[in-house]
C-alpha cells in the first residue's frame, strides 16, 4: 500500500489537514505500506512563503514522519510538484494525441463576456463543456490549419479535458459507497493553464499514478473532483491502476452546525491549527494547539477520533495502538464535531499519565518565561504535585505560581467570614512547633499540624483553610503538606509569620 498526504502550501495547515495526514499515516503503518508527502505547489498565485515549513513542522510535532517526500528521500521524486513541471506538459500532450484533450484559445476576457452573456439571458451558469465547446475557440471547433497558425504564432492557450456527454462516472468510495456523476454535469476541466503550469487535477492524477499510489484518503471537499480524476485515469488508459478513494467526513464547528473554520478559532479563543502562525497582520495571526500547551500525543489521539472510532469504549490510544486499531471501515460518513472540551480532556489524561521528568521538560520553558529556573528535582516534584489538576501545560504555572513567587493576595472572603482574631496566638504557636521540626517532610508536617489541632480541640475546618490561605493565598490546591515540603521550611515559616498577623486586618 502506498498512501500520500498532498497538501498545497497555500497557508498554514489546518487541523483537518493534520487529520488527513494522520489517517494516511495510520493506514500505511498498519498495512506495512509507505506514507508519502507530496507538496502540491503548482498554483503560483496562491503560494504562501513559510507554508511548506509549517506543514513539515506540524507533521514532525505530531510524530507523522513520511517515508518519502521532500527532504525524506524516496525513489519517486521529486516530491514537490513545481519541480515536475515538464512531466505534466508531456502527459497533457499525450492526452491531446489520444483525442482526450484539446487546446482552447479563448482569452480570459472572452470567457468573462460569455459568462455575462449567459447571465443576461437568464441561463444557468456558463460551463465550458460539451454543450458549448463548439461555439468557443478551440482545436475542436476551429479548422486544423487555423489551430496550427495559432499555435505557431505562440498564442496562449489552455489545455482542456474533453468530457463526452451521455455516460456516468462511478466512484466506489470506501467510505461513501457508490457515488455517481452524469458526464453532462461535468465541465471540460482545464488541465494546463496558459502559463504552462498544470492544474491540481492533472498534476494530482499524474503524480498519484507515477508514485504508484494505491489509496487516496482525503477530505470530503475533493469528492466532486474525483469524477474528473476518474475520467483522467480512463483517458490515460490507467484504470487498472486507479487508486481506491476514501473521502473523510467534514469537521464541524463545536456547535455541530457547519464546517469548522479558521474564524471559529478566533471567535471562540480556541486553537484550530496545530501550530502558531505569524500572519502579515495581527488578525491573520493565531496560536496553535502546541502554543496553547497541548501535548502532541493528546492532539493525535483527539484527531484520530474526529471521524473514526474503534467501536469499543477505549479512548486513550498511543500512536502505536492507533496503528493497530485503525481501519477505513470504522471511519464515519457524517460530520465530526470539533469538541474542544474533549481535546482538553485528552490532554488532561496524557498529562496525568506522564512521568514527572517528562512533564518537567515540557514546562521548563514556560517557567523560564516567567523568570524561574528551578532545579530538576524540585521541578519534578512540582509537576507531580500539580499534574492531577491541570489540562494544559501553562496551567502548571497558573495553578502553581505561588510555589515560585510570594503570595500577593489572600482569600479575603473566607477570612472575613471565618478567621477568629483571638486564635492568632494559637496559630503562631503552631508555627513555632513547625519551625522546630528537624525534618520538614510532608509526613512530619502533617503529624505536627494534626497534633496541634487535637491539643487545641480544633476541627480540621478550623485549621486547614487558614494554613492554606497563609501559604498559597487560596483555599484550593494540592495537598497542603506536600506544598509546604516543596516550599521548604524557611519559606513556609516566613509565609506563616507574615500572613497570620495580616489576617487580623480582614475581620
Ligand atoms: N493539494 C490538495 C490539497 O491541498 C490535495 C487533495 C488531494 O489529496 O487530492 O488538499
Amino acid at each position: 500500500m502506498r498512501l500520500r498526504f498532498a497538501p498545497s502550501p497555500t497557508g498554514p495547515l489546518h487541523i483537518g489537514g493534520v487529520r488527513t495526514a494522520l489517517y494516511n499515516f495510520l493506514l500505511a503503518r498498519k498495512e506495512g505500506g509507505t506514507f508519502i508527502l507530496r507538496i502540491e505547489d503548482t498554483d503560483q498565485t496562491r503560494y504562501v512563503p513559510g507554508a511548506e515549513e509549517y506543514i513539515l513542522e506540524a507533521l514532525r510535532w505530531c510524530g507523522l514522519k513520511p517515508d518519502e517526500g521532500p527532504g525524506f528521500g524516496g525513489a519517486y521524486g521529486p516530491y514537490r510538484q513545481s519541480e515536475r513541471k515538464a512531466l505534466y506538459t508531456a502527459y497533457a500532450e499525450e492526452l491531446v494525441a489520444r483525442g482526450k484533450a484539446y487546446y482552447a484559445f479563448d482569452t480570459p476576457e472572452e470567457l468573462q463576456a460569455k459568462r455575462e452573456d449567459f447571465q443576461k439571458q437568464g441561463l444557468p451558469n456558463f460551463k465550458y463543456g460539451a454543450a458549448v465547446r463548439m461555439q468557443m475557440r478551440n482545436s475542436l471547433s476551429l479548422p486544423a490549419n487555423e489551430v496550427q497558425e495559432l499555435l505557431d504564432a505562440g498564442t496562449p492557450y489552455t489545455l482542456r479535458l474533453k468530457v463526452d456527454p451521455g455516460s456516468e462516472v462511478l466512484i466506489r468510495d470506501r467510505i461513501r459507497g457508490e457515488v455517481r456523476f452524469k458526464t453532462e454535469e461535468l465541465d471540460d476541466k482545464v488541465l494546463l493553464k496558459a502559463d504552462g503550469m498544470p492544474t491540481y487535477h492533472l498534476a494530482n492524477v499524474v503524480d498519484d499514478h507515477l508514485m504508484k499510489i494505491t489509496h487516496v484518503i482525503r477530505g470530503e471537499e475533493w469528492l466532486s473532483s474525483t469524477a474528473h480524476h476518474v475520467l483522467l485515469y480512463q483517458a490515460f488508459g490507467w484504470e487498472e491502476q486507479m487508486p481506491e478513494f476514501a473521502h473523510l467526513p467534514l469537521i464541524l464547528k463545536p456547535t455541530g452546525k457547519g464546517k469548522l473554520s479558521k474564524r471559529d478559532g478566533t471567535k471562540l479563543g480556541i486553537p484550530v491549527f496545530p501550530l502558531s502562525w505569524e500572519g502579515s497582520t495581527p488578525e491573520e495571526s493565531f496560536k496553535g494547539f502546541r502554543e496553547f500547551g497541548f501535548d502532541p500525543r493528546a492532539v493525535v489521539n483527539f484527531l484520530a477520533f474526529l471521524g473514526w472510532n474503534p467501536g469499543t469504549e477505549q479512548e486513550i490510544f498511543s500512536l502505536e495502538e492507533l496503528v493497530q486499531a485503525f481501519s477505513i471501515e470504522k471511519i464515519g460518513k457524517s460530520g465530526a464535531r470539533f469538541d474542544y472540551d474533549k481535546a482538553l480532556w485528552f490532554n488532561q489524561q496524557y498529562i496525568q499519565a506522564s512521568d514527572n521528568a517528562y512533564l518537567a521538560e515540557q514546562i521548563r520553558p514556560i517557567l523560564k518565561e516567567h523568570g524561574h529556573e528551578p532545579p530538576q528535582e524540585w521541578l519534578e516534584k512540582f509537576c507531580g504535585l500539580l499534574k492531577e489538576r491541570v489540562s494544559l501545560y501553562p496551567d502548571f504555572w497558573e495553578q502553581g505560581k505561588y510555589l515560585l513567587e510570594p503570595v500577593r493576595e489572600y482569600d479575603s472572603k473566607t477570612l472575613r467570614k471565618k478567621w477568629k482574631p483571638e486564635r492568632l496566638p494559637l496559630f503562631l504557636e503552631m508555627t513555632a512547633s513547625l519551625e522546630a521540626l528537624p525534618d520538614f517532610t510532608a509526613t512530619a508536617i502533617e503529624q505536627a499540624v494534626k497534633a496541634f489541632a487535637e491539643r487545641q480541640q480544633l476541627k480540621p475546618g478550623e485549621v486547614f483553610p487558614f494554613l492554606r490561605i497563609a501559604l498559597t493565598g487560596t483555599t484550593r490546591g494540592p495537598g497542603i503538606f506536600e506544598v509546604m515540603e516543596l516550599l521548604g521550611k524557611e519559606e513556609s515559616i516566613s509565609r506563616l509569620k507574615t500572613a497570620l498577623p495580616a489576617f487580623q486586618e480582614f475581620v
